[in-house]
């Protein structure tokens, strides 16, 4: 048995989804409203009077991912598939695309992802792999816990001999601001597996080509 990943480190299984109380929506509208119209925002007109509230809920949408994801975790073991006599064939998915706020400025990074594994006794649709690369994006993060939290997860839901995982991202923190670098980060995790230097290749070279 090869040992993989820190399933202990991965909260997919024991979430307990956020609860805002109205009063404290009420609150926090006023924190927003207040920051915003100092900044330059007149909140008076028909376009922006209702703009904290909306950036709140927008907000509170964009971190979803904190609420854990019923359906990944209950419809997984259904829709897993046995495959007797497993074979060391890489899986690919991708590029699935993401969206986070960084947890050092609140600001989106965006980006897709690739996702390979190789197999053990089943495997999982690109619909999870989808949903799973959204429950640790819509969150507060940074792009190396994006990817540990992917690759840890995957190992825990379908006890694969390797996960390999290649994330690309823009980062608004750095274009809306400062030196506006248009720049991609790009960063990939390995489990498993993926320790041999030719799977690797493998794939980087699929990732490559399915970006086109
Ligand atoms: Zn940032």
């Amino acid at each position: 048995m090869i040992e993989l990943g820190s399933p202990q480190k991965a909260t997919w299984s024991n979430i307990v989804p956020r609860s805002v109380a109205p009063e404290q929506w009420e609150r926090y509208e006023g924190h927003i409203a207040e920051i915003f119209e100092s900044f330059g925002m007149p909140l008076d007109t028909p376009g922006t009077m209702d703009t904290p509230r909306r950036f709140l809920r927008a907000l509170f949408d964009a971190t979803a991912g904190y609420d854990g994801d019923a359906k990944l975790m209950t419809a997984f073991p259904s829709e897993s598939h046995g495959m007797p006599g497993s074979f060391a064939s890489q899986i690919i998915e991708g590029p699935i695309g993401f969206v986070c706020l960084c947890e050092h400025h609140a600001l989106p990074f965006h980006g897709t992802a690739h996702i390979g594994y190789i197999a053990g006794d089943s495997i999982i649709g690109i619909s999870k792999l989808t949903r799973l690369v959204r429950l640790y994006a819509r969150r507060f993060t940074v792009q190396e816990r994006l990817g540990e939290q992917i690759a840890d997860t995957l190992v825990d839901l379908v006890s694969p001999a390797g996960v390999a995982v290649h994330l690309e991202a823009s980062h608004m923190c750095t274009q809306m601001r400062g030196v506006e670098e248009a720049s991609q980060t790009i960063t990939t995790f390995w489990r498993g597996a993926y320790e041999d230097p030719e799977l690797r290749r493998e794939f980087l070279h699929e990732v490559r080509a399915h970006k086109g």
